[in-house]
């Protein structure tokens, strides 16, 4: 991947704050041409090398064994953050169910943790690992349409095809904004967007799943399992490999809205009163609307979308009246949300959810300083968005592992830098963003968006559900196979 020059990394950063979302940043890995099973990996596979539940036959069309010296080894092992690179001792890509069997029986033998990969856009490398076995999923694309409503697909699908494939056809899966996220990752861990106010969280739409399980077998996990319960929020690679998944689906709506409200050389003052006045705006908002506030050095830009018939130019009027400037677009909805696919090449970033709020009293008293922080940390990246309305639905609650859906917004703090050198400074900068809000009582995260600096991370991610997710681990993955530095704890 070439180095980008300063000059080109300013001009990303601005560009950050152009469209928004989380991360505007995301990239589309070039589609590999799998190579032919070598005689090292063909080893690796051989029969009598391998424990009994695995005699059956394999072959490339179910997975391909890379190891270390293999040409495409590297290209797998590609990940969206720069900062990460693990090296794993076998990355298996698979392309079966068969295939993933294959390789955990192998991981297994060979008494290897496992991570599970699909769209590698996990913020602290959580599907990837140092000298274990990665299994690969982003080669399981198959779609099959159950009804008009209703859709199964492959694990290895990126938000963009997803997009394409059923927003193409007028359907709509509420989903996140970065063309390059894995639908695996993002709705197993949550996954909310434009469109959750409204329709709930794409685990919300989750009717059933199959998975791979930690002793090679396939299970179809339906509605009512209690895997099914725990994997709508916590099943980012904590009890199996998801190989496919059926989620219903809703109309998409015709047109797609967007405002932009910009005040540039913002100060601390104006940052305050801003902000009280976005999240007074966003508490106006019907259900078809999202809303996000992002700091950006000294640009302040807030994003509103409205796919609906509320007018909400009388909502949004007082932040305009005083912005620097402001721009409105409305399309059809597919070609509007392109927009937001962001960058598709791999960056050096430092992301974390920075929690999840109530509204701007959980911020008053620190805002200043967290504009004073940001503004003096190179690269830094402040952000609000909206959730709220149906994502509280008693129904999903009760229904998913998902906690805190109660809380109206969830902040993103993120921090770009140019080479990796970088990195030490802002890690220092960014964990000291994060002491300010923890010693201000912000303790609540999202699990998709997490951070090794959390502490507590087992109830910031899970709140009360934590203990109840134990148990099913350890009745699905008792021998902990699948695991990674914040993975779900055997009780
Ligand atoms: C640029 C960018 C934009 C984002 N935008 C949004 C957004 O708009 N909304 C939102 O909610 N989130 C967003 N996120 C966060 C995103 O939801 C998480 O990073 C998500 O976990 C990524 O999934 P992935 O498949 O791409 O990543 P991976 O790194 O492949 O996986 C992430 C986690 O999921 C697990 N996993 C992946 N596939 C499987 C599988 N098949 N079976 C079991 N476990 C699996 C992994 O083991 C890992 O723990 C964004 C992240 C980035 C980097």
């Amino acid at each position: 991947m070439s180095q980008i020059n300063k000059r080109q990394f300013l001009h990303l950063l601005g560009s950050i704050s152009l469209g928004l979302l989380p991360m505007m940043s995301c990239y589309e890995k070039k589609e590999a041409k799998l190579p032919d099973i070598n005689e090292e990996t063909d080893q690796l596979i051989k029969k009598d090398s391998l424990p009994p539940a695995i005699v059956e036959h394999v072959s490339e069309s179910d997975i391909i064994l890379l190891t270390r010296n293999q040409a495409d080894y590297e290209q797998y092992n590609i990940n969206y953050n720069k900062q990460i690179n693990h090296l794993p001792k076998y990355i298996a890509v698979c392309k079966t169910e068969k295939g993933i069997a294959h390789a955990i029986q192998l991981a297994r033998h060979e008494n290897l943790p496992i991570a599970v990969k699909s769209g590698g856009h996990s913020f602290e490398g959580f599907s990837t690992n140092e000298g274990g076995m990665v299994i690969n999923v982003s080669q399981m694309k198959q779609v099959k349409w159950i009804s008009d409503y209703e859709v199964e697909v492959g694990a290895g699908l990126k938000l963009s095809e997803v997009h394409d494939l059923i927003y193409a056809k007028g359907k709509l899966l509420p989903a996140g904004s970065c063309g390059g996220v894995g639908i695996a990752g993002l709705a197993l861990g949550g996954g909310y967007g434009f469109f959750s106010r409204k329709h709930g969280l794409t685990c919300d739409s989750l009717l059933s799943l199959r998975m791979v399980d930690a002793d090679g077998n396939l299970k179809t996990v339906s509605a009512k399992d209690d895997l099914m319960w725990a994997c709508r929020g916590a099943g980012n690679g904590n009890f199996g490999v998801v190989s496919s998944m059926h989620f219903k689906l809703y109309s998409l709506p015709k047109n797609f809205a967007s405002h932009n409200i910009y005040y540039r050389k913002a100060d601390a003052h104006t940052f305050t009163t801003v902000l009280q006045q976005w999240f007074e705006a966003t508490t106006q908002l019907s259900n078809d609307c999202f809303a996000a506030f992002v700091l950006n050095g000294k640009t302040i830009m807030m994003l509103f979308t409205n796919y609906g018939t509320q007018n909400i130019e009388a909502i949004i009027a007082p932040l305009k009246a005083a912005a620097t400037t402001w721009s409105h677009s409305s399309k059809p909805t597919l070609q509007a949300i392109k927009r937001f696919y962001g960058r598709k090449e791999p960056l050096y970033f430092k992301n974390a959810s920075c929690g999840y709020y109530n509204g701007f009293d959980d911020l008053k008293t620190i805002s200043e300083e967290i504009f004073n922080k940001a503004i003096t940390s190179a690269g830094m990246v402040f952000q609000i968005n909206t959730m709220g309305g149906n994502i509280n639905n008693e129904n999903f609650k009760k229904a998913s592992a998902f906690p805190h859906r109660e809380m109206q917004y969830l902040g993103e703090l993120q921090s770009y830098y140019e080479t990796a050198g970088r990195f030490k400074r802002a890690a220092d900068q960014f964990e000291s963003m994060q002491a300010l809000l923890k010693q201000n009582g912000i303790n609540k995260h999202y699990a998709n968006y997490p951070s090794l600096n959390f502490t507590n991370w087992q109830q910031a991610y899970y709140g009360n559900n934590y203990e109840r997710l134990q148990q099913i681990k350890k009745t699905v993955d008792p021998e902990n196979v699948f695991r990674y530095a914040q993975s779900i704890e055997i009780s």
